[in-house]
C-alpha cells in the first residue's frame, strides 16, 4: 500500500514558505465532518501564529455541533460566498487541501484550485490520492487528517506553537474519525492524543460537546431508522437503513442530523457490512461501513461513484432509492462470502 511522506526537502521548503505572512487558503471537502473542520481550524490557528491571516474555505456548510471550535465562525462557505472564495483562491500563495483525495470532493471549487498559481499542499488519509498538488502528504494508515496535521507541525519543528485551542481542533478529528478510538487507530493515534492532552485539551469536555448534544429530533430520527427503516441480511452479514425523501420532510432532516446512524448497524451481532442509504432532494447518498477485510471502498468505487477508506466509504448516485438499495444487495455477494 502507498504511503507518501513529505521529504526533508519538502519540509524545509514549506517551512521557508510559511515563515513570513502570505496569502494562505485552507480547503476541505464538502459536507465537512469533524476531521475536515478540526484539521482546517487546527492548521489555521497554527499558521496565524506566523502572522498569516489564513482563510478556511469549505464547499458547503458545517454541522452545528462544531460551533464551539475557535475560528469556526470565520470559515467561508463557498456555497454562500462564491465571489470572495474565488478571489481568495486566485490570490493565494499557498493552498492547503485537507482530508480529501480528489478535486471532485470539493465540488465547484475544484477548477479554481487547479487554475490557481498557488503552491498546493495536500494532507490526507484517504485511499488513491489524485496527483494534483505540488506537495503530497498522504498516509492511508493515519486515523485522521488531524493526526497528520499534528505530525506535520512536529516535522516543521514547531511543536512549541501547539496550544489548547489548536489541540481541541485536532482532538476533534481524532475522536470523530475513530468513533472515540474504537476503530482506525494505530500507536501514533494514541501518542497524538496523549500529546494533545498534555498541552491542555479537555478531552472529556470535548467528547461531551461533540457526542452528547444530540437533539430530540435527531434521537427520534434514530429511533425511526432502527424501528422502521432497518433491514438485516444475515446470510451476507449486512444491515441496511434506507431513508426516503418523505422521511426527510416529516423529520425535517437537516445537515448533520443523520451523522453516526450508520454505525448502529455494526453493533448488531454477526453484522460486518453496514449501508445507510438516503434519498436526498436531487441525489441518493450512501454511507458504507465494514469490519475487517471487507472493503467498502471497492464497493463505493466500483458501483456508487465514490470512495474513502477500506472500512468507511461513501458514494452517491442519481437514481431512485429502491434501485440503489437493489444495486447494493445485488453486488454484495461479490464482496462478502455467504454465511452458512
Ligand atoms: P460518510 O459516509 O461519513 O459521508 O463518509 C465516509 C468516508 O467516505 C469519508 O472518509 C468520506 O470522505 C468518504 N466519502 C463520502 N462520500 C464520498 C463520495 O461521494 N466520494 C468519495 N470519493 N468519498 C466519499
Ligand atoms: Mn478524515
Amino acid at each position: 500500500m502507498r504511503s507518501m511522506v513529505l521529504s526533508a526537502t519538502d519540509i524545509s521548503e514549506i517551512k521557508e514558505a510559511i515563515a513570513y505572512p502570505k496569502g494562505i487558503v485552507i480547503i476541505s471537502h464538502r459536507n465537512p465532518d469533524g476531521d475536515a473542520i478540526g484539521s482546517s481550524l487546527g492548521l489555521k490557528l497554527f499558521l496565524d501564529k506566523f502572522g498569516h491571516n489564513s482563510k478556511v474555505i469549505l464547499p458547503s456548510d458545517y454541522p452545528g455541533t462544531f460551533h464551539f471550535l475557535s475560528g469556526i465562525d470565520q470559515c467561508i462557505i463557498f456555497d454562500h460566498e462564491q465571489a470572495k472564495s474565488k478571489e481568495l483562491i486566485a490570490a493565494a500563495d499557498i493552498i492547503f487541501c485537507l482530508d480529501f483525495n480528489s478535486l471532485d470532493r470539493v465540488d465547484k471549487i475544484g477548477p479554481f484550485i487547479q487554475d490557481s498559481k498557488a503552491k498546493k499542499v495536500l494532507i490526507d488519509h484517504h485511499l488513491d490520492p489524485e496527483p494534483f498538488a505540488d506537495y503530497v502528504f498522504s498516509d492511508i494508515h493515519a486515523s485522521s487528517t488531524c493526526e497528520m496535521i499534528h505530525k506535520f507541525i512536529l516535522d516543521l519543528s514547531e511543536g512549541e506553537k501547539l496550544d489548547p485551542e489548536i489541540g481541541e481542533a485536532l482532538f476533534t478529528g481524532l475522536i470523530t474519525d475513530t468513533g472515540s478510538f474504537k476503530y482506525s487507530t494505530r500507536p501514533e493515534t494514541y501518542t497524538t492524543a496523549a500529546d494533545l492532552k498534555k498541552i491542555g485539551v479537555d478531552d472529556y469536555g470535548l467528547q461531551d460537546k461533540i457526542f452528547n448534544t444530540v437533539t430530540e429530533k435527531q434521537m427520534r430520527l434514530l429511533g425511526h431508522c432502527l424501528a422502521n427503516r432497518m433491514e438485516v441480511i444475515p446470510e451476507y452479514a449486512a444491515g441496511i437503513i434506507a431513508l426516503t425523501k418523505e422521511d426527510y420532510v416529516s423529520f425535517d432532516i437537516q445537515r448533520g442530523d443523520t451523522e453516526g446512524i450508520v454505525n448502529y448497524l455494526l453493533m448488531l451481532q454477526g453484522i460486518e457490512v453496514a449501508a445507510f442509504i438516503r434519498e436526498q432532494p436531487t441525489i441518493v447518498k450512501l454511507s458504507l461501513r465494514s469490519k475487517g477485510d471487507i472493503s467498502v471502498q471497492e464497493i463505493c468505487r466500483n458501483h456508487f461513484n465514490g470512495g474513502g477508506h477500506k472500512n468507511a466509504s461513501g458514494g452517491a448516485a442519481y437514481a431512485k432509492l429502491d434501485d440503489i438499495v437493489t444495486r447494493f444487495k445485488t453486488v454484495l455477494p461479490r464482496y462478502v462470502n455467504k454465511r452458512l
